[in-house]
């Protein structure tokens, strides 16, 4: 079975491991603050903070910009339920603005009509790594004296246009960016997240929020000669990396170019090889964004069965995922407070089912994801082809 997704690991990674296990120091330590100013010289950010995973990346930032309890938070149903649980975390709500469907990221133009005087930030996702139209974003939550914080789990080796140069997404753009080191994702570490920011204030509140809000670190008091005693002067968490996952992050951030390099390549090549498919829709970038292609997202001919051409596919040894999900269809979210900017009343929609959000649902329904990793071959890329014709065109 060919797999969806599969992490590059090598010897480099597993040569890694031994320092800090060799070392005895194997939690946040040396190799976590080595991880992050390489990893802020790579994305051009002033500072890093390296956590357990994009999840709490994003509980931070939020907190961090002064999200509370009843607040709202504009951001996507469209993503990975992790974006709108780390607004419940703040006990905000969530409110859900509409995809655009060629690039699956939110739609600016939606936005403006949904703030409110209980507004406090916006959240935006480069969906699969795809880069959502900051410059557009950016104007709004300027005029609205919002901050924006920047979902980039997957978009590690993403480019964006800005003041005619390419950047990569984290400088960050926005206030805030966090990261995911998932192995679905383009670097892995097992386990890991990174928040950016240019904000010094709030980078030392990252730092001392995800160690329990311990002011002087166990670093610290190991290298010390003379007796210290920390104190805690915040509600804490514990949101660390271990010096383990730092080790390998180090050599995967060294590979990031080449495998974004790779993945362009193989994206162009499925472009080829899929253009006969009648009525496939495959994903588009802007003028002035450049996708790392975390995941290759592509919409079904209309009419076509999702589940039945992935069950066809999977029996012609072709695994693929479903489009991304929309949290507000979860049953989580039946519980859980959440908006789609409709009065306060809410829009009255069944369960499932929103009018404000058909786009995204129709993503959910209408797309799957074909596989994409670095050792994908070119043959391999023709089995999937090749199972995908059959199962549209027969
Ligand atoms: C993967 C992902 C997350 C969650 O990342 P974790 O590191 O697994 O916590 C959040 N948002 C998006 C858009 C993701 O793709």
């Amino acid at each position: 079975m060919i797999p969806v997704a599969k992490p590059w690991l090598g010897e480099e990674e597993i040569q890694a491991v031994r320092r800090p296990l060799a070392s005895g120091w194997v939690t946040q330590g040396p190799e976590v603050l080595a991880f992050e100013q390489e990893f802020a010289a790579f994305v051009d950010a002033r500072q890093a903070c390296a956590v357990a995973n994009c999840t709490v990346a994003l509980h931070l930032a939020l907190k961090a910009v002064g999200v509370k309890p009843g607040d709202r938070v504009i951001t996507v149903s469209h993503s990975y339920i992790a974006t709108a649980n780390a607004v419940r975390y703040c006990g905000a709500i969530p409110v859900f603005v509409d995809i655009q469907p060629a690039t699956f990221n939110i739609n600016p133009k939606r936005v403006e009509s949904v703030l409110t005087p209980q507004t406090k930030a916006i959240l935006s996702v480069h969906q699969m790594g795809m880069p959502c139209d900051l410059r557009a974003l950016l104007d709004l939550a300027q005029r609205h004296g919002l901050p924006l914080i920047e979902d980039a789990a997957c978009a590690i080796g993403s480019e964006i246009r800005w003041m005619d140069k390419w950047e990569r997404i984290g400088k960050p753009h926005g206030d805030i960016a966090c990261f995911s080191f998932h192995p679905r994702k383009l670097l892995t570490t097992g386990d890991g997240g990174m928040i950016t920011t240019s904000n010094s204030e709030w980078d030392r509140k990252f730092r001392l929020w995800r160690q329990h809000s311990m002011d002087v670190p166990d670093t610290v008091r190991h290298a010390a000669r003379k007796v210290i005693f920390e104190s805690y002067p915040d509600l804490g968490f514990n949101y660390r990396m271990t010096d383990i996952q730092a080790a390998v992050g180090r050599e995967q951030l060294k590979r990031v170019p080449e495998i974004v390099a790779c993945r362009r390549q193989q994206v162009q090549r499925y472009r080829d090889l899929l253009s006969g498919i009648p009525g496939l829709v495959l994903p588009e970038e802007p003028r002035w964004g450049s996708s790392n292609w975390q995941s290759f997202c592509i919409r079904l001919p209309g009419g076509l069965d999702q589940r039945g051409v992935m069950q066809a596919m999977a029996d012609a040894g072709v695994a693929t995922r479903r489009g991304i999900m929309c949290a507000h269809r979860e049953p989580a979210y039946q519980q859980e407070a959440w908006s789609c900017g409709s009065g306060p009343e809410g829009c009255g929609c069944p369960d499932g089912r929103c009018q404000q959000l058909t786009e995204s649902e129709r993503a959910q329904d209408q797309c799957i994801l074909l596989p994409l990793f670095h050792h994908l071959t070119k043959a391999e890329q023709e089995q999937v082809s090749g199972a995908l014709h059959a199962a549209c065109c027969t």
